[in-house]
């Protein structure tokens, strides 16, 4: 996909900056390296053979991509303790030089602008085992309670090269792939995409998945299970779109009742962001050993079949309860994550940002506008402001945790500036339209919702997103007169709030300076809509 020397420029500079607080290894992997930069992903055919028994996986993955300009050598990347065992081209071996993960691989055919070139490039190895899936991910080898194994990946953030070798960079995603996992023949994989066809060899069997649109690395999944499929078809924007369900058979009659939340979701989404990203790959709920993540149409499923986080309500405003947190959010990443990838993990708020929001826009379509402002409102609990949301650039870290919570409320926050519903409703669409299937930079995103809003936002993002303060307002009220400002600000924060005064609403329109107006009233609230804090003085 797309990217441009711009933002190669300002990854570098950063870089420099954080130099000394990250490895050489943390460049290699989160900056757009001279071995990366020259060729542009367009296709993957990753062939992979799990075997639970000996924890061990093996096979190849033939890249194909695009050549932007000359050069020697290409970078892949492979975590260890996982081996490359050879890289061919034409059929012809290649040499390669490791430092750490990074494999620099040598080639001997001239690389000529604009020719489609592939590499082979056959791997095995015992893969990392997944600490705490999926924050912490790798390979979850479970049973489930027949003692069948009960197998799964998750990498966000650590990255796909914890276990197949590849292009380990979010910026630059292939434009198709297929995935053929060799299992036992006992089990099933389910990947991403449609299943085209499953052969039989020996005791193995081969399910060969297939994906038309572009992906992103840690979107790539094999869950392998002794699963059972149930499904349906969603009649939804553009067409009929195939709804997949796989679960173990001891929960089929739960799944059946809590996945009718499937449609619901899709309905509300479409609604709010546009059409599903990804009708010809279809869209999948796959259970998994691990609570879940937004693996691109086959979203993973590990929330024990019941509504809330784990059950529980994370905004305490109870609406939490109404819904399954892992079918909503993580399907909300179909738009925000899988549609619209960060090109920098700085910039995962693009993801959780928007996905956290998407929470309460799920209750805004089936229960109110009340109750999703309720939850939204609610999970401010959770902030933090420890850190920044945007993280350093180039050395693949991300900001703080607040890129959920404190992202959802200041665009919750923006909603209120639109103050035009249907309006706002059209931007997120267009957001979803206009960065169809591309990597962005948090930067792109801000410059949009300022351009379509019609309101500079720059102080506005600066704030919320590479600030930890909260903007804070200081007030005093005297009789019918109230004298207001901001405090806690980035220069230039002039937000305007909404209150009310007597039961009737009023905009102000506070700054640093201390202003000072007539209410013509003496009741006043300040609308909680607005993520700041007040100070009475
Ligand atoms: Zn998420």
């Amino acid at each position: 996909m797309k990217h441009s020397l711009l933002i190669i420029a300002l990854l570098l500079g950063v870089w420099a900056i954080n130099a000394q607080e990250f490895t050489r290894q943390d460049s290699l992997r989160g900056s757009i390296t001279q071995e990366r930069v020259w060729w542009d992903l367009n296709h993957y055919d990753l062939n992979v053979k799990v075997e639970p028994s000996k924890k061990f996986i093996s096979g190849y993955n033939v890249v194909r991509y695009k050549v932007l300009k000359e050069a020697k050598t290409l970078q892949i990347d492979l975590q260890e303790p996982m081996q490359i065992e050879s890289v061919e081209q034409d059929g012809k071996k290649l040499k390669f030089t490791s430092e750490g993960n990074a494999h620099f691989i040598k080639l001997r055919k001239r690389q000529v602008p604009g020719a489609y070139n592939e590499l082979k490039i056959k791997y095995s190895g015992y893969p990392r085992e997944a600490v705490r899936a999926p924050w912490d991910g790798g390979f979850s080898w479970k049973e489930d309670t027949n003692g069948n194994p009960f197998v799964a990946t998750s990498c966000q953030g650590l990255g796909a090269s914890v276990w197949w070798p590849n292009k380990d960079h979010m910026y630059d995603e292939v434009d198709s792939m297929r995935i053929s996992a060799t299992v036992p023949k006992e089990l099933m994989d389910v990947s991403n995409g449609q299943l085209e066809s499953v052969e039989e060899k020996g005791d193995f069997k081969t399910y060969n998945w297939v994906v038309k649109n572009p992906i992103n690395n840690y979107g790539v999944n094999v869950n392998i299970g002794d699963y059972t499929h149930f499904g349906e078809t969603y009649q939804g924007e553009n067409g009929p779109l195939q709804l997949d369900y796989y679960v173990l058979p001891e929960n089929l009659e739960k799944a059946k009742k809590q996945f009718a939340q499937t449609p619901m979701m899709m309905r509300a989404f479409e609604h709010w962001f546009g059409p599903y990203p990804f009708y010809e790959d279809g869209f999948k709920l796959v259970e998994v050993p691990y609570l879940g993540m937004e693996h691109q149409s086959s979203v993973t499923y590990g929330n024990k079949f019941e509504n809330g986080y784990l059950g529980r309500d994370l905004s305490g405003s109870g609406w939490g309860l109404q819904f399954d947190f892992i079918i909503i959010h993580e399907a909300g990443h179909e738009w925000f994550a899988n549609n619209i990838t960060y090109k920098d993990i700085a910039d995962m708020w693009v993801h959780e940002g928007f996905t956290a929001y998407s929470e309460n826009l799920y209750l805004d379509y089936h229960f109110g506008k009340k109750a999703s402002a309720e939850y939204v409102i609610g999970t401010r609990a959770n902030i933090q402001n420890d850190r920044p949301i945007i993280g350093p650039y180039g050395v693949n870290k991300s900001g703080s945790g607040d890129m959920y919570y404190k992202g959802a409320n200041m665009l919750h926050t923006l909603r209120q500036l639109v103050e035009d519903d249907e309006k706002w409703r059209q931007i997120l669409r267009g957001i979803n339209k206009d960065f169809y299937h591309q990597t962005v930079t948090s930067e792109q995103i801000e410059n949009y919702l300022s351009e379509k809003s019609g309101k500079d936002l720059s102080a506005f993002f600066d704030q919320y997103l590479r600030t930890i303060m909260i903007p804070t307002l200081e007030y005093k009220i005297d009789g019918e007169t109230i004298s207001y400002r901001y405090v806690d600000i980035v220069e230039g924060f002039d937000m305007p709030i909404k209150i009310t005064v007597d039961g009737s609403e009023k905009w102000l329109f506070p700054n640093a300076t201390w202003k000072t107006e007539e209410l013509g009233g003496t009741q006043v609230d300040f609308d909680k809509n607005f993520y700041i804090e007040t100070q009475k003085i």
